[in-house]
């Protein structure tokens, strides 16, 4: 397959090239990214300009023509689609970018992998497949109980999960119209290496090593569903190479955590492994006023996935989050290097 990941100078997107490049399915790899404030080279040292099957194309998804320059050219066969703008709190004081990036781009995409599947020469036997990566944002909000489904109804409610919401509507109706050969996966929060630090997790851990005050949104009882980003991976590839063209798969990691049950974790993790820091970290917890519209749990039923694919988290949340704080007190000239630039 000639692969074609977007975002893949992003969190999840380096993660996911990092675990598929050696992959024998694969002939080459091309990474389009615009390299926004979250987009980094450096998240894929020891691949970018050095592995053979590599290509890596500096390219906006607002811009049509390249979009589509960049599927012909290397004849792309596969799209695993991560590109987008994807902080709640940033679609909260600026929409405009998750508008015409989530939403335009996507579809410039779609019309990209149409225009050129329907022209190509295809050698007898090809497959294509354009799988896009969304969110469990797009449910909107659960009670104390209950699981998202691949059935339920979307109800986004910020900016962010309504223009997630719109583009997995075009690829549905890019599947049902034209027969694209389309997979649409929800994901829950991922967590892991090289995720930029204005998101819970990393945000938590330097403030803590900053000794800064740790911001907790409301009341600190809204609840995420974890999963580590390498399984995140995993379900991904899973689902590119065994998943059934046109159908939708939740991802989740079984791991329903308050937010402040989650940071007093990360704060007696940081004073076990750092305890020259002095004091209890948890004393930094600092509680501010809720975001607007904060959903208040997610919850994902990973059924489907698991009994359709086989695939099933293989990190427990305890050794993917012990995993992961110690990735970032080991890597904190890359967090200083990533904020420096914005
Ligand atoms: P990220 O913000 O870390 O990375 C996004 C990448 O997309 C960056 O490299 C950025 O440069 C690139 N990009 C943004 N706008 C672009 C444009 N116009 N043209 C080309 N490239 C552009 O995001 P992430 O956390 O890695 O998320 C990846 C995908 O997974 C997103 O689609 C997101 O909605 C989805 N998702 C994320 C999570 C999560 O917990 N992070 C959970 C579920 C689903």
């Amino acid at each position: 397959m000639n692969l074609l990941i977007t975002g893949g100078a992003g969190f999840i997107g380096s993660n996911l090239i990092r675990h598929v490049i050696d992959k024998p399915e694969i002939t080459k790899l091309v990474n389009l990214d615009s390299l926004t404030y979250a987009g980094h080279l450096e998240n894929l040292d020891g691949i970018h300009g050095v592995h053979l099957r590599y290509i890596f194309e500096k390219v906006d998804l607002r811009n049509k023509d390249e979009v589509l320059r960049v599927v012909r050219q290397h004849d792309i066969t596969h799209v695993m689609h991560l590109a987008a703008e994807s902080h709640v709190d940033r679609s909260i004081s600026g929409p405009g970018d998750f508008i015409t990036t989530n939403i335009n781009g996507t579809f410039h995409l779609l019309e990209a992998c149409r225009s050129h599947w329907q022209t190509r020469n295809q050698e007898p036997g090809t497959k294509n497949l354009f799988l896009h990566v969304s969110t469990d944002e797009v449910f909107g909000s659960l009670g104390p109980t209950g699981f998202f489904t691949e059935e339920t109804s979307y109800a986004p409610n910020s900016p962010y999960s309504a223009s997630k919401a719109a583009s997995d509507m075009l690829v549905r109706a890019y599947h049902h119209t034209y027969g694209l050969p389309t997979l649409i996966t929800n994901c829950s929060n991922n967590y892991g290496p090289f995720q930029f630090p204005e998101k819970l997790i990393p945000v938590v851990i330097q403030s803590i090593l900053a000794r800064q005050s740790i911001p907790v949104y409301g009341d600190g009882m809204n609840v995420r569903d974890w999963l580590y980003v390498g399984d995140h991976c995993e379900a991904l590839w899973t689902v590119l190479t065994a998943g059934k063209p046109g159908e939708t798969y939740n991802i989740g990691g079984h791991n329903e955590k308050a937010n402040l049950h989650l940071v007093r974790l990360i704060c007696d993790l940081i004073d076990e492994m750092q305890p020259a820091l002095g004091g209890s970290s948890r004393d930094l917890i600092t509680f501010v006023t809720d975001r607007p519209g904060h959903d208040r749990r997610y919850a994902i039923d990973a059924g489907k996935i698991e009994r359709d694919l086989g695939w099933v988290p293989a990190h427990t949340f305890e050794t993917g989050i012990r995993e992961t704080v110690a990735w970032y007190l080991q890597n904190q000239a890359w967090c200083q290097s990533v904020l420096s630039r914005h």
